[in-house]
């Protein structure tokens, strides 16, 4: 889609343009034209309003959202002269979703990316997804609406990013597995009773990637790769059997394809999510982009450990989540965000964090399986109930 103004820019629209996906995009944006090449048609944020006014001024946004109500007024006031109109709330989200951008970028962190995404699925863009969410609580559903709504679906996630990168769309019927990496995060080499006592500042400190805060910290848990355990499921069409995860602490491999003939495929590059966000912005061209580049020479080794369940039991609920389906991967990220916000304020601890989600999942595992999204947002609102109850 091309801009309404006689030129071949493109328009785009960015939700949650002012986290870590979000500036990363913008500057990817950048690199590849700028205003001479995009139109920014809406930019969404939620309690940085500062920043979020400096973008839409930066880059001409037709319109600015807070997801807050609260800070529509100081949002209004930073724009005003500009001629950027402003919104606020969840309606606010969803007039940025259905401004008439051809390509989105989903980086909303959490649940609350779920509506918005769906709104500009449903009207045919192209969604780059970075929201793990998405699919992880609404799988089919959000598949169906993409499908429904003729866009593509064009994975941020760096490792689904590889494996959409080296994923043979012929040899699909020969695919046997793939493999996710992780890094492992800070606590690759604690104990369970170092780990017992970790606070939000240890665990946000990622070795690798300069991720957003919540994430960080799901990634220390490994909570981060159980999302994308079911994540690949839905993306890929996969068995829960077919999905591998691999401790890799160069994060340099970002993941593989194994194929019925022995051949293993990855995709490799230094750990900068502009190259994921870039081919998907450009896909499926490659682009020029600034980021560090690989020296093999310098790098000399590339280690693997299968990772500890015991440790880590965030796998194994990802792989009942998957083996159980229907709003099990709604619950249990609704009793994760709980917990993980728990964790953040200091009232649950690190490892208990997968205790609630546990006990959540098994408390509702018996709940029918979605047919709307409503019944989504109804498990995931159950799940966050029932984890509040326990913390
Ligand atoms: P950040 O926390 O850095 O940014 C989140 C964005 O969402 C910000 O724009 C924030 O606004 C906005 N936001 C926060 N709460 C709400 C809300 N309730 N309603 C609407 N908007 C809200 O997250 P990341 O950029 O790290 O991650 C974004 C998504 O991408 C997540 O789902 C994450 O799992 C996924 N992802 C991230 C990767 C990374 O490298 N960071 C890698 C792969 C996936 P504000 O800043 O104004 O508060």
């Amino acid at each position: 889609m091309t801009s309404g103004n006689g030129t071949n820019q493109r328009r785009i629209t960015i939700l949650g343009s002012t986290g870590s996906i979000g500036t990363n995009t913008l500057d990817v944006v950048q690199h590849l034209g700028g205003r001479d090449a995009f139109e920014v048609m809406a930019l969404t944020g939620n309690g940085n309003v500062a920043l979020l006014a400096e973008q839409a001024r930066a880059t001409g946004a037709r319109l600015a959202v807070t997801a807050d109500d609260n800070h529509y007024a100081s949002l209004k006031d930073a724009l005003s002269g500009t001629g950027i109109a402003v919104a606020s709330g969840r309606s606010g989200l969803i007039e940025a979703a259905d401004m008439d951008a051809g390509w989105v970028m989903a980086a909303i962190v959490g649940n609350a990316g779920l509506a918005p995404t769906l709104a500009a699925a449903r009207r045919g863009a192209d969604i780059a997804l970075a929201n793990k969410e998405c699919l992880v609580s609404a799988g089919p559903l959000f598949i169906e609406a993409v499908r429904r709504g003729g866009g593509r679906l064009l994975p941020v996630d760096s490792e689904h990013n590889a494996i959409f990168q080296v994923l043979e769309e012929h040899q699909r019927h020969a695919v046997e597995r793939i493999v996710l990496t992780a890094s492992g995060g800070p606590f690759r080499k604690s104990t369970l009773a170092e780990m017992e006592k970790v606070t939000a500042d240890t665990a946000r400190a990622h070795p690798n990637w300069s991720m957003g805060l919540k994430i960080s910290i799901d990634s220390a848990s490994m909570f981060n790769k159980a999302l994308e355990m079911i994540e690949a499921k839905h993306l890929f069409d996969l068995d829960p059997e077919q999905i591998e995860v691999i401790v890799h602490p160069q994060s340099v491999i970002h993941s593989m394809v194994a194929y019925s003939d022995g051949s293993v495929l990855a995709q490799l590059g230094c750990p900068d999510m502009r190259t994921a966000i870039g081919y998907a912005l450009s896909h499926p061209r490659r682009c020029n982009l600034p980021v560090e580049r690989l020296d093999f020479a310098k790098l000399s080794r590339l280690d693997f450990e299968a990772p500890d369940e015991v440790r880590f039991p965030a796998l194994r609920l990802a792989r009942l989540a998957m083996q159980r389906g229907g709003t099990q991967g709604a619950v249990l990220n609704g009793a994760k965000e709980t917990a993980l916000e728990a964790f953040i304020e200091g009232r649950t601890g690190f490892l208990k964090m997968a205790d609630i989600v546990e006990t959540v999942m098994d408390a509702l595992c018996g709940l029918p399986a979605p047919r709307s999204m409503e019944d989504v947002f109804s498990a995931d609102e159950k799940a966050r109930q029932l984890a509040a109850g326990l913390i």
